[in-house]
């Protein structure tokens, strides 16, 4: 079954189990499957009627963060045959922009207030006027069949030139994601799982909680962003859930470790840690285990443009006691894995390379960006069939079992506490501040993780003469905001008199690393 009947399926079978909730908002919102299907239909009926008639069919973007209508919006969206874009109340004023204007979207579902001076072309929906639409029995319409090909959702990803790119995701590629992800969830042991999810909807580890639950039939406990920056809501919230499956960056698992709280007393009832979008660090699994007896957990790999993950490996106590970095697993059934050479060869067992991921789960490609998809995306024959293939830019190995490790990436794009940066997207966005006249970010590593971002800059005049150089820093930090998120914003500036350059006049980032 499809996710789209499957979730049909559920709301004839379950109609009163609770699909998603977040216990910290302020009305304590929870949706049942009946009422997410139900809801998602009435407003679908609403999209498609006032949709412009023989025009393309542009993605529609959906803004909000944690409230379980930010999922009937998605639902509906693609019932009325249109592709979502999820964009978090965390993106700035600037890049909601951009990505309205880039989709082109004639309707913005705002499931919370847009910022201030934001100004919109496209027809707008609040929240207040969604549940009304949505409690709105003359809205029950017949909806559209979308089929695999169909685009899904599109999220957006950072992009070196300071623009954000949207990976395309079909239905199909997602039904085939959770057809498999289910299927792990099933092979540890839980066949009526409810997930946590940590990340928010514009990032796609998301998906992987949303909806694996959704599919599965479960209740999601979405923890909003004030919840998880707060440790006694946060516990006070994961005391009270009984979920079953945790999806976080390892990046989380460690925030919360960092607690003694956190443990299997906390909760009871989680049996499975599902992680993603990082590295995984021994350290942090060995503390897990420990915490948490009755948990396994699974180190799962993969990018954005080949939904979510493809490979999935779980962590036992054999792995632990090798002295080598964790693994990343074996690729999942319908994905191949290659490992080319810098001469675009195959590479042999335990030779190291790019990773290449093709199959059933790559992308179509970046939305509206020609050039960019037809770098990264291919169609290669294997066994006299096309397959389509997403060069990852990661590097890594294949051991002779055929499990893949991961050796970091060839390029300037880094994870910073999970979250995807390319360097270029903050240089490019630096210089959009008039008082910068030249910027380099340079990643401050350890132990092989990226700690922080720095930033060097030289300056268009001189620091006002009334402000010392840390305040003006403040608000060049504040000034950058406007334009990238804020978990992009450098943490240590260096003001710099000139920018050193290598022989070829680029910056030499080699003498900056000896700022660092
Ligand atoms: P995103 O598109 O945000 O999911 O980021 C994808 C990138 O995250 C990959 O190309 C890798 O560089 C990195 N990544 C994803 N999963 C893992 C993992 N399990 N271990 C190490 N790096 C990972």
């Amino acid at each position: 079954m499809l996710l789209l009947e499957r979730l049909r399926y559920w709301a004839e079978k379950t109609p009163d189990k609770v699909a998603l909730y977040n216990g910290n908002l302020k009305e304590d919102i929870a949706l049942t499957y009946g009422e997410l299907e139900l809801y998602s239909n009435r407003l679908a009926g609403i999209i498609k009627n006032q949709s412009p008639k023989g025009e393309a069919k542009r993605p529609i973007v959906v803004y909000g963060h944690k409230n379980p209508y930010m999922i009937v919006a998605f639902l509906a969206c693609v019932k009325a045959g249109f592709a979502y874009c999820p964009v978090d109340i965390s993106s700035p004023t600037e890049r909601l922009l951009d990505i309205v204007k880039e989709a082109g979207s004639h309707l913005v579902l705002a499931l919370e207030d847009l910022p201030d001076n934001v100004t919109l072309s496209s027809k707008i929906l609040s929240l207040e006027e969604i549940k009304g639409l949505c409690q709105d029995g003359e809205n029950q319409k017949e909806v559209i069949h979308i089929d695999g090909e169909n685009t899904f959702y599109i999220l957006f990803t950072s992009g070196s030139t300071g623009k954000p790119k949207g990976v395309e995701i079909t239905y199909g590629c997602l039904n085939n994601f959770l057809l498999w992800m289910s299927s792990v969830v099933e092979k540890n042991g839980i066949s009526h799982p409810d997930f946590i999810n940590q990340a928010p909807f514009s990032f796609d580890l998301s998906v992987m909680d949303l909806y694996t639950n959704l599919y599965m039939g479960g209740t999601l406990n979405m923890l909003s962003k004030d919840v998880q920056m707060d440790f006694s809501s946060l516990y006070e919230n994961l005391a009270n859930s009984h979920s079953t499956v945790w999806v976080s960056t390892p990046s989380f698992a460690d925030m919360c470790l960092s607690d003694r709280q956190f443990s299997q007393d906390l909760m009871k009832d989680l049996r499975l840690f599902l992680f993603c979008g990082e590295v995984l660090t021994r350290e942090t699994a060995e503390r897990l285990l420990e915490r948490f007896p009755q948990a396994s957990i699974v180190n799962t790999y993969g990018p954005t443009e080949s939904t979510v993950a493809v490979t999935e490996v779980k962590i036992t106590k054999e792995l632990l006691a090798e002295d080598k970095p964790l693994p990343i697993g074996k690729a999942k059934e319908g994905t191949e894995i290659e490992i080319w050479s810098e001469q675009e060869e195959c590479a042999k067992a335990n030779e190291p390379g790019e990773i290449i991921i093709l199959g059933n789960t790559v992308a179509k490609g970046y939305f509206h960006m020609k050039e960019e998809t037809e770098k990264r995306f291919l169609a290669l024959e294997r066994g006299g069939r096309f397959l389509p293939a997403y060069r990852t830019g990661d590097r890594g190995f294949l051991d002779e079992k055929g499990i893949l490790h991961f050796l970091g990436r060839g390029d300037n794009q880094i994870k910073l506490n999970g979250y995807r940066i390319e360097i270029g997207d903050i240089e490019e966005n630096l210089l959009k501040l008039e008082s910068i006249s030249m910027a380099a970010v340079l990643p401050k590593v350890k132990d092989g993780k990226t700690k922080s971002l720095v930033a060097f800059v030289v300056l268009n005049g001189d620091i006002p003469a009334d402000l010392s150089e840390r305040k003006y820093i403040g608000q060049l930090k504040e000034a950058l905001k406007d334009y990238i998120p804020e978990y992009m914003v450098p943490k240590k500036w260096h003001i710099m008199t000139e920018m050193p350059l290598n022989s070829n006049g680029k910056t030499d980032r080699n003498q900056l690393k000896e700022l660092l």
